[in-house]
Formats: C-alpha cells, structure tokens, sequence
C-alpha cells in the first residue's frame, strides 16, 4: 500500500475517499479540509477570536489543538456538568491540554449556576438528563461567547448525520433549517462554527493519535440511552457496505440549502436574563425558577432573594 501523495509506505486506508495515506500526508490532508471547510463557509477570519468548547473527548481537543495549530486566537471554554467522576476526569484532561499547550482556558460550573448538579436538575425539570444537559450547556456555550467573535464546537460529519437523519425520520423541519454548518450572529447569539462538519469520527481519532493528543475516551454516563447513538450505528452499517455515504448525506443536504429558505423560529429576547428565545421565558431562567421555587418551598425563602438570584451571573 502506497500513499498517493508521496508514495512511500501508506499506514492509513480512508475508505470513503478510496484514498491510502502516510501519517505526514494524511496530517497535511486533515489540515487542508478543515482550512477549507472554514474558508468556504466563512466561519471566521485570523483576527477573530474564538471560543472553543471542550469537554475533554477528542472532537473538542482535537479542533481546539487544530485551531490553534493553524494560527487562529482561540479560547477554551470547559462547563463542569457536575456527573461524578467522569465530570472531574473531563475537567482534569481540559486544564492537562490547556497547560501543556499554553493555551487559554475559561471554566463554568453547573453548580455554581444552579446549586444542583445535571442528575438533580433533570429531576427537578422532569425531564431525561441528556435534555437538560444540552439545554443548559447551550445556554452557558452562548452567554460565555459574549465576549468572543464566534463559538466553535467539535460537531462532526457523524455527529451532523446522524441529527439529519434524527430530523428527516421525525420531519422536524424548524431544526432542518438550522443545520447548518456556520449560524451567523442573531442579537445575543454570537456566531456557530462547525469546522468539523465534513470530518468523520475516524478520521478525527486518527488526528488525534497522531498529534499525540491526550484525551478521554469514556462518553457521559448519560449518553448511553441517546437515540442520537441509535442513528449513528445506522450510519456506520450502511458506511461500511457503502463507503462515502454519510458525507454524501451531508453535503447533499448543505448543497440544497434548507438553512437558507427554511423556515426560522421566531425568536425575541427573553423577559428575565435577555437571550434570544422562543417564547418569553427562556428554558435556562424557567429552570433557575423551579429550583428556586423548591428551594423556598423546603427553606422558605422571600422574593428578594428570588430576585437577585434570577439577576446574577448574568
Ligand atoms: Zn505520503
Ligand atoms: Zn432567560
């Protein structure tokens, strides 16, 4: 096997590109598309700085490492979800790569949000753990963003796949139209960028073992039951009978331009912190009440209080 490039010995086979690659060609070959992908999609320039949110798995690490590597002004940003330990090995593997790469790092925490931690939260929402998670995690993403040009987030070809298969099976099409892989900026919400909308998993793992990148390996506890796992399995099967076909998937689904038409939620501010929302409140302020309203209910506590808790860290 030899590579197409330099035709020296090839020790990577990328079956949807029918391509073999040396590890030095593959690199130059992983660098060029996500160039290119935020090139062509205009997701953000060398002056911009960007916020980049790491969990710790090897999606994020990797395009924060990829970022930077390419010259850009990026920022981490963790969210500490507060789900036992796998929650404190996440936080440890972040601040190890920050450090070694002398990169810098912001940190939120759940619980200093909240006083609760996801598995609480979910209870108190009734709702599954998963939900809230991304709902607050989104919420934070975009209020920590303020700062910064754009938000960039490690969403990959699979990750992207998988939610548009998620979308079409169920015809959610308000969430078709937002699928995209750059939302511009929208009042409070700063720009979206997903470099990583055309890179498969495999290949963002190769990236990451030959950049020596050390990340975690275990998926949230709570992930186990996500239908989004259910569709990427799909995905695979069919990839491995037919290689190339989650990014013709994708890339048919970008070329008819849903985002651009589609229809849009309507958004206005929300009436407690003033984030774009549907609706009047926003999810993120109806939970702080719930908690809040339990909180009185067990302590009993008084208006004021109420107040200037729904006003701070805002
Ligand atoms: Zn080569
Ligand atoms: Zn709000």
């Amino acid at each position: 096997m030899k590579c197409r490039v330099c035709k020296r010995d090839a020790q990577i086979s990328l079956k949807s590109y029918n391509l073999n690659l040396c590890s030095n060609c593959f690199l130059e070959f992983f660098r060029k598309r996500v160039y290119t992908t935020i090139n062509e999609f205009k997701m953000c320039t060398p002056k911009d700085r960007i916020l980049v949110a790491v969990s710790g798995g090897k999606d994020s690490l990797s395009l924060w490492h990829i970022l930077s590597d390419l010259g850009y002004r990026t920022c981490g940003l963790h969210i500490i979800l507060d789900i036992g330990e796998y929650s404190q090995r996440s936080y440890q593997q972040v601040i190890k790569f920050a450090q070694t790469k002398s990169l810098e790092l912001r940190v939120v925490s759940v619980r200093d949000e909240f006083g609760k931690s996801i598995k609480e939260l979910a209870k108190i929402a009734k709702r599954p753990p998963c939900r809230v998670c991304g709902m607050v995690k989104r919420y934070l993403m975009n209020r920590e963003a303020e700062a910064f040009d754009c938000l960039a987030t490690g969403h990959n070809l699979d990750d992207e796949a998988s939610t548009l298969l998620g979308n079409l099976l169920n015809w959610q099409e308000g969430f078709l139209s937002r699928q995209a892989p750059v939302l511009e900026e929208n009042y409070t919400l700063k720009r979206k960028i997903k470099p990583f909308a055309f890179i498969s998993q495999e290949e963002i793992t190769l990236y990451a073992e030959l950049c020596g990148i050390d990340y975690l390996e275990e998926r949230c506890p709570f992930s186990r039951r996500a239908t989004s796992l259910i569709y990427k399995g799909v995905l695979n099967k069919i990839e491995e009978e037919m290689p190339a076909t989650k990014l013709r998937f994708y890339k048919g689904f970008i070329k008819r331009e849903y985002f651009k038409g589609g229809k849009r939620e309507e958004l206005s501010p929300c009436k407690r912190c003033g984030y774009l929302t549907v609706g009047e409140v926003c999810n993120f302020c109806k939970l702080k009440e719930k908690v809040l309203e339990r909180k009185n209910l067990t302590e009993g506590g008084d208006d004021v209080r109420r107040d200037s808790y729904l006003k701070g860290n805002h």
